[in-house]
């Protein structure tokens, strides 16, 4: 549903909001802060809407009587230190808080002569915040569904048929782990574990010698459904509170020993990152498309994972890019290496099939459920969303701007991923960054 909040024309007094690469005034997404001059780092916690480079004030907006109606009940719900609550409403009332914060904010808005003279209460500098994960992530699946990750990593396996039989029947997903999930910002440190390399005699315990990155699409899970009450596919695209990015981060060495056959745990579990904006469904209208179709000859899915509707709007056109910022580039001011660019387009799933999938079962989903879309690769080297597909798992190296060279990250590397949307005739926005350094 396209509304005045899509119109380009339309601009902020928050001056930065006119023209920005991520958070202009048709952006609004949604995140937790705690701002200047908090006693403690996650002291104050609550809700916030990014505006250019500033941060509008959900508790500061609703001590000044700002809201009434859906807006308000929205805005308490937003105002916490966790998104949950809001997350746990549906469509109606994210829909009201975001046309309120847009007149709120509209240079031409209908409460312009009130809002102004409150600027500096309501509107921070977002440099001068601390930004928290938006929401207590009750659960974190993280599904496989770009197809060209999945087929670059098989074809190492076997190159004849990298894909499993099942690939493209099940939106194949493990359960990874909440507890470890951090916001964009807070350094990952490198796991020690069992590993065993295949020219290894015996395992041993170590660091990671192959600590790799995967480029995701972080989906945010609104209202969830009752225990053993799968929801439909129709209603299921629905139930997406909105997008971030994610970083499921993979020590590779310790992946390819434990993995088999129950799948990814100590691998994978050390540590998650999202970027900690939420880009909402409402945000997100302008940039729908169709589901590409599938090649032909791959197999039509079954009837519970086919809707009409999703096939033709339920896939997003979202530019995504991975970078690597050495600690000599830091050093140096130098800008960061751009190792990947791809497109949630490339997805073989769409997200409403991997909630419909995820739930078909009767698993209950609850708001603030996250998953991971799974790398997200483009079809060509450069479309590669991990350094293991870069890498070959290791056996290729990567040369960096800088003289630099990779196989897997090092310690000091930080991963930085950057998402966006374009599209004629509406304003581009941005999902913020997506980072976090090695130590
Ligand atoms: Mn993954």
């Amino acid at each position: 549903m396209i509304d005045e909040t899509h119109d380009a024309k339309r601009k902020s007094w928050v001056a930065s909001a006119d023209g920005h690469s991520e958070f202009p005034l048709q952006n609004l997404p949604l995140g937790v802060f705690s701002p200047p001059g908090a006693t403690a780092p996650d002291a104050g916690a609550r809700g916030g809407v990014a505006i250019g480079d500033s941060i509008f004030d959900l508790r500061a907006a609703l001590d000044a009587g700002l809201f009434s109606g859906d807006a308000q009940a929205a805005a308490v719900a937003a105002a916490g230190p966790t998104l949950n609550p809001l997350m746990a409403r549906g469509a109606t009332l994210r829909r009201a808080l975001r046309r309120r914060v847009f007149d709120l904010l509209a240079e031409d808005g209908s409460d312009a002569a009130r809002v102004r003279p409150l600027a500096s209460r309501l509107v921070h500098p977002a440099a001068a915040c601390t930004l928290h994960l938006p929401a207590a992530v009750g659960n974190f699946t993280d599904f496989f569904a770009g197809i060209h990750h999945a087929t670059n990593g098989g074809r190492r396996r076997d190159p004849n048929n990298p894909l499993n039989p099942n690939y493209k029947y099940v939106p194949v997903a493990y359960h990874s782990r909440a507890s470890s999930v951090r916001p964009s910002g807070v350094p990952v440190r490198r796991p020690h574990g069992q590993r065993k390399l295949p020219d290894e005699a015996a395992p041993s315990y170590g660091a990671c010698r192959k600590l790799d990155y995967e480029l995701e699409l972080a989906v945010w899970i609104g209202p969830g459904n009752a225990q053993g009450e799968p929801i439909p596919i129709a209603e299921a695209g629905s139930r997406v509170f909105g997008l971030g990015l994610v970083n499921d981060w993979s020590a590779r060495d310790i992946q390819q020993w434990e993995s088999a056959p129950l799948g990814p745990f100590l691998g994978k579990s050390f540590g998650s990152t999202v970027s900690p904006w939420i880009v909402t469904a409402e945000a997100l209208e302008p940039f729908r498309v169709a589901q590409p179709p599938r090649p032909a000859g791959d197999p039509r899915p079954l009837p519970y994972l086919w809707d009409d509707a999703d096939q033709q709007n339920g896939a997003y056109d979202i530019a995504l890019e991975a970078f690597i910022l050495t600690a000599s580039m830091r050093d140096k001011g130098q800008p960061p290496h751009r190792v990947s660019h791809s497109n949630t387009t490339d997805l073989y799933w769409t997200l409403a099939q991997l909630v419909a999938h995820h739930t078909s079962g009767g698993c209950n989903l609850v708001p603030g459920d996250l998953f991971g879309t799974g790398t997200i690769s483009g079809p060509t080297p450069e479309g590669w969303g991990s350094l293991s597909e870069q890498s070959a798992d290791g056996t290729r190296t990567l040369t960096l701007h800088s003289g630099e060279t990779r196989t897997f990250l090092a310690d000091g590397d930080e991963a930085i991923f950057r998402a966006h949307c374009r599209r004629d005739g509406f304003a581009a926005i941005g999902f913020g960054e997506c980072r976090a350094r090695i130590v």
